[in-house]
């Protein structure tokens, strides 16, 4: 079954700039892909597409809905680069945001915003604000309000390009550990080739703009 697919999308945005398409592009339910190119090629347009931040100037755009949702777009989740964190919020608070605007009790969303925390390894520090943490604390954060609502689908755009290498590394580890015992679909923008074909079990690379599929490319893993 398919989470995601894109078909004959372009994208033009008010100022005259092309930035996407024809685009074509189908991901499966589960599936981990990276999407890999050169700087302002629309990667970050794709996620904001799926996402339904932005619509398509032609084509179609479909996204696999699952049952009970709360709102549109409770489906996905999204984590970026840049911190998104409410620094006069701890923790618990950020996390349970999205929660709280989907009208979840304050009990119930707390308990889950604690339970998330404990998968990405920050249970320890629910009362802690933003800024008494580090940038890979922060971003675990971000990852786990963007999983409390137990979306089907996890965007990322560049999550990790400001971190060190060896807070990135632990969190591609620790990202592909989740992904296995959660079984979500990911779309991972990034620049790195390494942490494409790390991380994902395919990697899709872009042209330059107006972004277009270039290479689609199935990582064959080997299991430890
Ligand atoms: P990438 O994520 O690959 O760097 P983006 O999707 O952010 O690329 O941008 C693709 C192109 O569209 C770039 O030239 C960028 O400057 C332009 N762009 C992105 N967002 C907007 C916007 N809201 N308005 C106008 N141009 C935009
Ligand atoms: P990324 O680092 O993911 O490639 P960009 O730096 O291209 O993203 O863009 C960051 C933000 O600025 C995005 O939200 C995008 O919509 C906006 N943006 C980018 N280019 C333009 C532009 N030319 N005009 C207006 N907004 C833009």
């Amino acid at each position: 079954a398919l989470a995601v697919s894109l078909r004959g999308v372009t994208k033009t945005y008010d100022n005259g700039v092309m930035a996407l398409g024809p685009f074509d592009l189908a991901v499966r339910k589960g599936e981990f892909i990276s999407l890999l190119g050169p700087s302002g090629c629309g990667k970050s347009t794709v996620l904001r597409l799926i996402a339904q931040l932005s619509a398509p100037s032609s084509g179609i755009v479909r996204v696999a809905r699952h049952e009970g949702e709360l709102q549109p777009g409770h489906g996905i989740g999204f984590v970026f680069q840049e911190p998104t964190l409410m620094p006069w919020a701890n923790v618990r608070e950020n996390v349970r945001l999205p929660l709280k605007l989907g009208g979840v009790a304050k009990a119930e969303g707390r308990a889950r915003a604690d339970a998330v925390l404990d998968r990405v390894g920050l249970a320890d520090f629910a009362d802690a604000f933003p800024r008494e943490l580090s940038g890979g604390m922060n971003m675990r954060v971000s990852l786990a309000r963007a999983l409390v609502t137990d979306p089907d689908i996890l965007l990322m755009d560049e999550p990790f390009a400001a971190l060190d290498e060896i807070t990135r590394f632990r969190l591609n580890n620790d990202l592909l550990a989740l992904w296995r015992a959660l079984g979500k679909t990911v779309i991972f923008v990034t620049h790195s080739v390494f942490e494409s074909v790390y991380l994902s079990q395919r990697v899709v690379v872009m042209t330059a703009r107006p972004g277009r599929i270039q290479a689609d490319i199935r990582i064959e893993t080997v299991e430890p």
